[in-house]
């Protein structure tokens, strides 16, 4: 399989270039040159898979035997290994019509375990057949930071350096990325936001000969294999509820921040997996939501808010969206970009607005609404959503109709947020993994949100592979 740049300036590359790259060289996102269709006899003989198999089918059409057959099984039963459920992501029924896929019993209780875990070990596995050195660099608004420690400490080769608005993010998050004590991970505190964060690195991997010297290489959801591995669950979930409702078509409630998740689903889509809609869920940080509704796309100031992983503004995966919106046409995703740039806004034609509608619903959470709804749900159903997935679910009761089935992704533990849950008045018992956490020194350094101090950052930790 090929994979293009969305903005059309990379040469044709495979699987694990395209994994090596992370953002294209020109700027823009990898995206498949042609997305595999799956025909129905296929899909209904994937509807009777455990996460492990189907993952490995799915990831078959994208590896296309760039990792032989028995490693890409070792790697995926290895990644899996470090869950708590058998199912990984065990859907659970909350009512009638609604469902949530709990993607939270990975090792660091959030969903960004889900691509991690795989790219831990796939980079570990590149690093030791071509003894290339894998220097990380990743932005995070609080779970991806742990998640891609999580996936990748103790593994030889292997150093890591992550980037996390001071202050902005839970307690628990905050102590899951600082309170790993290891020469190879660096946790840099920018005094800023996620979308300074996710700025810099941006920049910093644009800077192809910066780049290449220092080997960098990207968790972050710019990296196509996140949004892959994330298409496994939208597969697993739906086909345990189609067996369950006999519905024909599954709606899917995503809370959404930089737009990798969601971009999941819409690829399972394109797959032809029998997605109904996609409901993008927002907080207050909503400007995906007014992009679905108006057409326009146009950050604004930021804000915290109860769901501080979606505090977003910039979503990056959203160009990946736009490659497909126009028809996959680089020019003219260069020239919105470029506009984007200039302007700081997006927009698009009516006709292409009415397609957007057709892709994706859109509802954002504003105020009391998320701890509302985490109320609600905690008295008349005793499921305690977190506050992501309560964004999802508010959501889903805007956007589902009745007679739709609808799955919301339940992206994180409650356990992860207790700020947002003691607001509702609830207390949790925490599992035990967490609960020792609070016991741990932390390591961390706090700095300004500026490129130049983090290279000197980097390059003190990189310091070997300049020499
Ligand atoms: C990262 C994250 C999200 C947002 O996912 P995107 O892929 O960035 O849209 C939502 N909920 C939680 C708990 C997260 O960690």
């Amino acid at each position: 399989m090929n994979f293009v740049s969305t903005r059309g300036n990379v040469s044709k590359i495979g699987f694990i270039d395209t994994v090596l790259m992370g953002l294209a060289n020109d700027g823009g996102l990898l995206v498949p040159e042609k997305i595999p269709q799956i025909p129905a006899e296929k899909l209904q003989e994937m509807s009777k898979l455990t996460y492990q198999e189907l993952a490995y089918e799915i990831f078959s059409y994208y590896v296309e035997g760039e990792i032989p057959d028995n490693e890409l099984k070792e790697l995926i039963e290895k990644s899996y290994a470090t869950f708590r459920h058998p199912e990984v992501t065990p859907v659970q029924k909350v009512k009638d019509h609604m469902y949530v896929s709990e993607l939270f019993h990975g090792p660091t209780f959030a969903f960004k375990d889900i691509a991690l875990q795989f790219l831990g070990n796939l980079y570990s596995y590149v690093s030791k057949k071509t003894g290339e050195t894998i220097h990380i660099l990743g932005a995070t608004s609080g779970d991806t930071g742990a998640s891609a420690i999580e996936g990748v400490r103790g593994k030889e080769g292997i150093r890591i350096c992550i980037l996390h608005p001071h202050g902005k993010v839970s307690k628990v998050q905050e102590l899951q990325m600082t309170t790993v004590h290891d020469e190879s991970v660096l946790n840099l505190a920018i005094k800023g936001t996620f979308d300074d964060g996710q700025r810099i690195i941006k920049e910093l991997f644009a800077d192809v000969e910066f780049k290449n010297k220092y080997h960098l290489r990207a968790i972050n959801s710019i990296n196509f294999v996140r949004i892959l591995a994330q298409t496994v669950y939208y597969f697993y979930a739906y086909f345990q509820v189609a067996k369950e409702t006999n519905a024909k078509s599954v709606n899917f409630s995503v809370p959404t921040g930089n737009f990798g998740d969601i971009f999941a689903g819409y690829l399972a889509k394109k797959m032809g997996l029998p997605v109904g809609k996609l409901i993008v869920a927002t907080n207050e940080n909503n400007i995906l939501e007014g992009f679905i509704h108006e057409g326009v796309y146009k950050p604004g100031e930021f804000q915290s808010t109860f769901s501080p992983s979606m505090d977003i503004q910039v979503a990056s995966n959203f160009e990946r969206y736009l490659y497909y919106l126009v028809g996959e046409n680089p020019g003219k995703v260069t020239e919105l970009m470029n506009q984007f740039k200039a302007e700081g806004k997006i927009a698009v034609t009516e006709e292409l607005l009415l397609q957007v509608k057709k892709d994706f619903a859109a509802h954002g959470v504003v105020g009391e609404e998320c701890l509302e709804t985490i109320k609600k749900y905690n008295d008349e159903t005793n499921y305690l959503l977190d506050p992501h997935t309560a964004c999802g679910v508010a959501a889903f009761e805007v956007c589902n109709e009745p007679n739709e089935v609808c799955v919301t992704l339940a992206t994180a533990h409650p356990a992860k947020f207790n700020e947002s849950i003691e607001r509702c008045g609830i207390k949790q018992t925490f599992p035990e993994q967490i609960s020792q956490l609070f016991n741990k020194p932390q390591y961390l350094e706090v700095i300004e949100a500026d490129n130049q101090i983090i290279v000197r950052e980097l390059e003190k930790l990189f310091s070997f592979a300049a020499n």
